[in-house]
């Protein structure tokens, strides 16, 4: 059996050098040891003697490598994003701290030469597919091209162990090639058939795809205490290192500036990005440790819409700030907004922060409309009045992450494992079946019950038998490739099952249809694990 690991050090080895992205992940790594030590001791008690197996695990960061271009790593200290270094710093922590054995690249060299240990070439044109020497592998897009490109046929038969660490999400039906073709899904990403649940997200967008997720520092009681003495009722601080973020937000930044002292971290060179106003008391972009030590004074972390879904906002909470933000109204999506554009979900987003508004809310998030001043005025007024406690959700505690990656790592067995049957984890007997109204998702549906939508039950939805038991009044029924099914259409009184299982969907409605929705209970903080799932 693995051992946890609580020294990290050499994890910092298996790192490497070189590039600004990876001295960002190290310091993290470095500076968030103790907590990692803390909360693998307290998942060891937890967990008891429950089996665990050693993985031999490849950690492949394609987005990294000088062959996509590597734009994000010179623009480390720059201003540029960071909330993918974030996380894949504390993917590597997990994955560590869990006892696996890994190899870390971000070269696509070294990927090669790690994917083919000396095996002989094929023959002519019959190529030899080749033994994987890992268990399983992280990566991402670019990874997951750079390995078909590279592995030939050996990738059909591997795919199943590779996990796609994917920001936003890939919903099934732009996961599905020939249907995705067909019904117009176009986007940059999709199209790689793989089981939705192999795609890792950073926040728990839909439940088609895993919940990955990343950590936030946690403060402890001393932390706290001191907190609540050194709050600045008055200090605001603005959401976002890039000055294009500023652009055309004067009228609010007047109205914030009238109550609280604004402080912003835009990066610049030389002088005052000209787009931050001069009122405003502009640090530069902060090395992390300091940018944490800002929040705790601050009382305010305001948003202005941009960054969408970053891990700043859980650090400001978690730092004690309250957090507003702006309501998008109508939301965005890959349907009218650049930045969604090409990505492959379908996903309206209804705020700056959509985990923060659903997952938190008040007193720590308060979501406005901006277009209403009076509404953004009075907003601030409240805020300053309310006390706030810091908080953290379990799930983006270093416990929640570990606890939930294991029990990924101990049971996705779908993927490595054609003959696990549905409902062997999450276990069956778990399962809720809700009739969704028209028009309505099923991972809306199953949330209006208090429950959350489990695709890997959709098996035992997809019959005559539950239509009845349901007591739906089936005239006729039918079995077809489509996304919503199984469905109810009203009007014609038809069932519709879904004749490919690669199609189940949580995401996606119509108004022609009432779906029938598989739904489950979840743990208070880890909505990705049901309560017997541990
Ligand atoms: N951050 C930082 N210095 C700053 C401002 C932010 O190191 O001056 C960090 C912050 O701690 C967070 C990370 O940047 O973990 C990513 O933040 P954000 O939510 O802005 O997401 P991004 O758009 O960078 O992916």
């Amino acid at each position: 059996l693995p051992k946890v690991q609580s020294n990290l050090s050499h994890l910092l080895d298996l790192v490497g050098s070189g590039k600004e992205s990876l001295i960002f992940m190290k310091k993290r790594i470095k500076r968030l040891t103790a907590q990692w030590a803390l909360a693998a001791q307290r998942l060891e008690r937890k967990l008891g003697g429950t089996r665990r197996d050693t993985e031999k695990i490849l950690i492949h960061i394609g987005f990294l490598t000088e062959e996509t271009g590597d734009v994000f790593s010179p623009r480390v200290l720059k201003g540029g994003p960071l909330g993918e270094m974030v996380q894949w710093a504390d993917i590597l922590a997990v994955l560590y701290v869990l006892g696996h054995g890994l190899r870390i690249t971000v070269s696509l060299k070294e990927l090669q030469s790690l994917l083919q240990p000396g095996v002989p070439p094929g023959r002519g044109n019959c190529p030899l597919t080749v033994p994987l020497p890992f268990d399983l592998i992280y990566t991402d897009y670019h990874g997951l091209q750079q390995m078909k490109q590279h592995m030939g046929l050996s990738f059909r038969k591997y795919r199943c162990r590779i996990r796609v660490i994917d920001t936003f999400g890939t919903e099934p039906a732009y996961n599905h090639e020939e249907y995705a073709t067909l019904h117009g899904y176009r986007t940059n990403w999709g199209y790689w058939n793989l089981n939705p649940k192999q795609f890792m997200t950073m926040f728990p967008h839909t439940p088609d795809n895993s919940f990955m997720g990343f950590v936030s520092e946690e403060l402890n009681e001393t932390e706290k205490q001191l907190i609540r003495g050194s709050k600045a009722s008055n200090m605001a601080v603005v959401y976002g290192k890039e000055p294009g973020i500023w652009k055309g937000k004067e009228k609010f930044l007047s109205i914030l500036n009238k109550y609280m002292e604004i402080h912003g971290t835009v990066y610049y060179e030389s002088q005052r990005p000209p787009e931050v106003p001069a009122f405003v008391k502009n640090h530069g972009l902060l090395p992390q440790p300091e940018f944490q030590q800002l929040l705790r004074k601050a009382k305010l972390f305001i948003g202005f819409g941009f960054p969408y879904e970053g891990p700043a906002p859980l650090e400001a909470i978690a730092n004690g700030c309250i957090f507003l933000q702006s309501r998008f109204s109508p939301p965005h999506s890959s349907l009218n907004h650049e930045f969604f554009r090409g990505k492959p979900t379908s996903r309206e987003v209804f705020s700056q922060h959509p985990y923060a508004e659903n997952f938190i809310g008040k007193p720590h998030v308060w979501t406005v409309d901006y277009n209403n001043s009076e509404e953004f005025e009075a907003a601030i007024k409240t805020i300053m009045r309310t006390q706030v406690d810091p908080y953290l959700p379990y799930e983006y505690t270093c416990e929640g992450m570990l606890e939930r990656i294991h029990a990924y790592i101990q049971h996705q067995e779908w993927a490595r494992n054609a003959s696990v049957a549905p409902g062997a984890w999450p276990p069956g007997y778990s399962l809720q079946a809700w009739l969704a109204e028209a028009g309505r998702a099923c991972t809306d549906a199953c949330l209006d019950h208090g429950l959350v939508c489990e695709p890997s039950f959709f098996p035992f939805l997809n019959s005559q038998d539950a239509f009845r038991k349901l007591r739906v009044p089936c005239d006729s029924t039918e079995s077809e490739m489509n996304h919503l099914y199984p469905a109810f259409a009203q009007p014609g009184q038809e069932c519709y099952l879904q004749k490919d299982p690669l199609l189940f969907s949580c995401a996606g409605a119509s108004t022609k249809y009432r779906r029938l929705c598989p739904c489950r209970d979840f743990r208070k903080g880890q909505v990705a694990l049901c309560q017997a799932c541990l």
